[in-house]
């Protein structure tokens, strides 16, 4: 028996003895098979011929991506605070030196995911680091490996320690979190800081960010949706913004580029005199 990993997605899999017949997540309109069908792999495969890099893209807050790229090649963060670490996202690729390389940092209280296009093998993070895992319900569906480490929180904001807060802001998934990180401290005067996966995801050019229902297949989100995001955020203060790849960050005056962002967005869908 094996857990396998969709090598298209990186999201790991409940044991079975073959590999899956399909990739829920892949097969959604959010995502793609690839040119080639479908293919699976499993840790230990992925291990043979990959690594993780660990590099701060923050004062106390460490990415881990692996190495050569693997599947939609995001990094997670290690959000370190006195109260227990934070990871935030996932990856697929968890191997030793990961797990002494973190431990040194304090290891991983909990884990919490912006969605399911990262949930990646967030079980085997969790059950290696002893960790809670917080998912959003509205995503419950899209979890593949079901564990008791999930906790699926509901509403519009999740309160945990050290004043971080994750916040449902849907859009791009229903269950779409962020999480703001009031102690974030790049810079003098820091005001805190969003992580945000993709679902607010930091574009080329970084002075913008945008929304989307799916990235690859250009599918985009309505008013409504935009709107909601905005709002979710306003109540909290922040200045910079940590998206879901690397570099791919926003380092100052954040929360006026979400509202720029959101501004062109909204003219660009309803308008065609202006961008048509
Ligand atoms: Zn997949
Ligand atoms: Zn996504």
């Amino acid at each position: 028996m094996e857990n396998f990993i969709c090598v298209q997605c990186g999201t790991q899999f409940a044991e079975s003895a073959n590999p899956p017949s399909s990739c829920p997540i892949c097969e959604d309109e959010r995502q793609f098979v690839r040119y080639g069908g479908q293919a699976w792999t499993t840790l230990e495969r992925l291990a043979a011929d990959h690594h993780n890099r660990l590099e701060d893209e923050a004062p106390k807050l460490l990415g881990i991506g692996t190495e050569p790229e693997f599947a939609i090649g995001q990094r997670a963060l290690l959000l370190q605070s006195p109260g227990g670490n934070l990871l935030w996202d996932c990856i697929s690729l968890l191997d030793d030196e990961t797990i002494a390389e973190v431990n040194e940092r304090g290891g991983i209280r909990a884990i919490a995911v912006s969605h399911p296009h990262f949930y990646s093998s967030m079980i085997e993070w969790s059950e290696r680091f002893d960790a809670q895992i917080f998912l959003h319900a509205a995503d419950r569906k899209w979890v593949m490996r079901k564990s008791p480490r999930i906790q699926f929180w509901e509403g519009t904001t999740l309160p945990l320690w050290d004043s971080v807060t994750l916040i449902n802001c849907g859009g791009h998934f229903e269950g779409g979190t962020v999480l703001h990180w009031p102690a974030a401290s790049r810079g003098r005067g820091s005001k805190g800081a969003l992580l945000t996966g993709d679902i607010i995801t930091v574009v080329q050019d970084r002075r913008y960010v945008s929304f989307m229902r799916s990235y690859p297949n250009l599918i985009p989100l309505g008013p409504p949706a935009i709107r909601r995001i905005v709002e979710r955020i306003e109540p909290f203060s922040f200045d910079q913004i940590y998206g879901g790849w690397w570099q791919a960050n926003v380092l100052c005056d954040a929360k006026a580029a979400v509202t720029r962002s959101a501004d062109r967005y909204l003219r660009a869908i309803a308008s065609a005199e202006n961008y048509g």
